[in-house]
């Protein structure tokens, strides 16, 4: 009972963007297990998250958008008022990483990394804020950084990604101090390495010499991320804004 009061999404519904797998998937099907609505944004489609979260006794609806075209997140965040009335919590999932040196990595790819990871949660940001303030919702934001964002990863280089969740981490502030007067929070959370499709595709030799270098010797796993996300939507982190969490099994502390 005192779990359900101050974790409890029960009437509320959330945006997850990027959903359609890996941690967006997991975290979509946890925060529908506490009681929320969910929609999923992403260019390819969720259909097997939203059969998922069906099967699992919650509500789930999946919408296709890119989140740095503007025009596409605006007829997206229309369409979900029309069928779910509000937006209460955005989970601003959506990332992409290349591992490339700086002095060989182009600059569209810097533009793409930059664009999705950093202008994309911007968008969305800006897009579900809006609709919180206009509709007067107290509402919750949760910016996916990285540990990338604290911290430079070795031994591949990302300067590119690096710097997009650095971003990421200081848009979150500046929302959140921005937006405390309409009562929305915002915060970030700061994963270490986590095993999902978008890790999966690292070559096993740069996996080998992650191993190391993790104080605990392993990936996290996505579920692993879900009570701290749980936690920055629910009512329980009242008084948490502009906070970044980092759930890295002790990498950025050593
Ligand atoms: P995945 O590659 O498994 O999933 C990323 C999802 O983002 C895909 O479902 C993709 O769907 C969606 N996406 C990508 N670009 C866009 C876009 N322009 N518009 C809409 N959706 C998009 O990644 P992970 O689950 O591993 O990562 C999720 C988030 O967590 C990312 O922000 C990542 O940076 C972050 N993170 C991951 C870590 C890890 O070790 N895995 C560690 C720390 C942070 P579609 O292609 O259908 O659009």
């Amino acid at each position: 009972m005192y779990l359900e009061e101050i974790f409890g999404l029960s009437g509320k519904t959330a945006v997850v963007t990027g959903a359609g797998r890996g941690i967006g998937q997991v975290i979509a099907l946890g925060l529908a297990k506490a009681g929320a609505e969910i929609v999923i944004i992403s260019r390819s489609g969720a259909e097997e998250t939203v059969r998922m979260i069906t099967e699992a006794g919650g509500s789930a609806y999946d919408l296709r958008a890119d989140v740095t075209k503007e025009e596409e997140v605006d007829a997206a965040v229309a369409e979900i008022l029309k069928r779910s009335g509000k937006i209460d919590i955005l989970f601003n999932n959506a990332g992409i990483c290349i591992h490339k040196d700086t002095l060989e990595a182009s600059i569209e790819e810097w533009r793409s990394v930059i664009d999705t990871n950093l202008t994309g949660e911007y968008i969305m940001a800006r897009a579900v804020g809006r609709t919180m303030i206009e509709k007067g919702i107290r509402g919750s934001i949760v910016n996916m950084a990285s540990m990338s964002g604290t911290i430079v990863n070795i031994p591949q280089w990302q300067a590119s990604y690096n710097a997009s969740k650095a971003g990421v981490i200081h848009l979150t502030k500046s929302l959140a101090a921005e937006w405390i007067g309409y009562g929305i929070r915002v915060n970030s959370l700061s994963p270490g390495y986590i095993a999902t499709p978008m890790s999966a595709d690292v070559p096993q030799d740069l996996k080998d010499a992650w191993e190391p270098l993790m104080p605990m010797h392993r990936m996290g796993e996505p579920e692993e991320l879900i009570p701290a996300i749980l936690y920055m939507v629910s009512p329980a982190a009242g008084y948490t804004t502009g906070t970044d969490i980092i759930v890295d099994g002790g990498y950025t502390c050593i």
